[in-house]
């Protein structure tokens, strides 16, 4: 059931937008497709009225939709621009999936639970969002598609997965938290076909990358 976005929702919107802006997050295509598209859509009812609080929600099969600073700061991070394919891997709610889209982007996303996929997909198409959606082990990637320009993990790998470096695009940029419990950011740049340079971003705190879909054991 989506929720009309009324001037009371905008409104909070905006003063989460002036916050990120607190928190450093400069880049305005990014604050720009979070000011558009309505978070609210993508949190389960009973908590939609903390849809503008800076943090993670829970979501249905024990998920979270990632707090907006982390949306805006993985986004940022990808340096996006329009008509770059873009695979996400982890849909969960799909608003980070929404806010790429919203910047004029071609969204590719994958994720492991039958129900969360079933939701996103549902959700992008009463929303008028051509966004492409699979249910899988994101660790394969979506090799149809690649290569692709971007890749953003928005759940917590172990390490970088290789099958994702290869679908990556020469000169393309993947963000992938990578880390056991806790996380640190990292931005592959695939200089060449042999060559990575890999820099960190601080630490985080994501749902684990799993390998299987949830048809088998966690
Ligand atoms: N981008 C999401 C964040 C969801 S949390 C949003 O905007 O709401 C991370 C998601 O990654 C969860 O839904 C989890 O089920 C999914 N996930 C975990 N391991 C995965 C894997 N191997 N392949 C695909 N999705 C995975």
């Amino acid at each position: 059931m989506i929720i009309a976005d009324t001037t009371l929702y905008q409104g909070m919107r905006a003063k989460m937008i002036e916050q990120l802006r607190k928190k450093e997050i400069f880049d305005e295509n990014v604050l720009q497709a979070m000011k558009t598209m309505p978070r609210h859509y993508f949190v389960p009812f009973s908590l939609i009225a903390h849809s503008y609080q800076d943090q993670a929600l829970p979501i249905a099969c024990q998920q979270t939709i990632s707090q907006p600073y982390t949306v805006a700061f993985q986004t940022t991070l990808l340096s996006v621009k329009p008509d770059m394919k873009i695979l996400e891997i982890g849909t969960g709610s799909g608003y980070q999936a929404a806010i790429l889209k919203t910047m004029n982007t071609t969204v590719y996303t994958i994720e492991r639970h039958r129900q969360l996929y079933e939701d996103a997909k549902h959700l992008f198409a009463t929303l008028k969002l051509n966004i492409a959606t699979k249910h899988g082990d994101g660790h394969a990637g979506w090799t149809e598609f690649a290569p692709f320009d971007r890749i953003i993990v928005t759940c917590g790998a172990t390490t970088i997965p290789e099958k994702l470096i290869a679908q990556l695009k020469i000169g393309g940029i993947m963000i992938c938290p990578t880390g056991d419990k806790c996380q640190e950011m990292k931005k592959i740049v695939k200089t060449d076909e042999n060559n990575l340079n890999i820099t960190t971003h601080g630490y985080c705190a994501f749902v684990p990358m799993l390998s299987q879909t949830e048809y088998q054991s966690q």
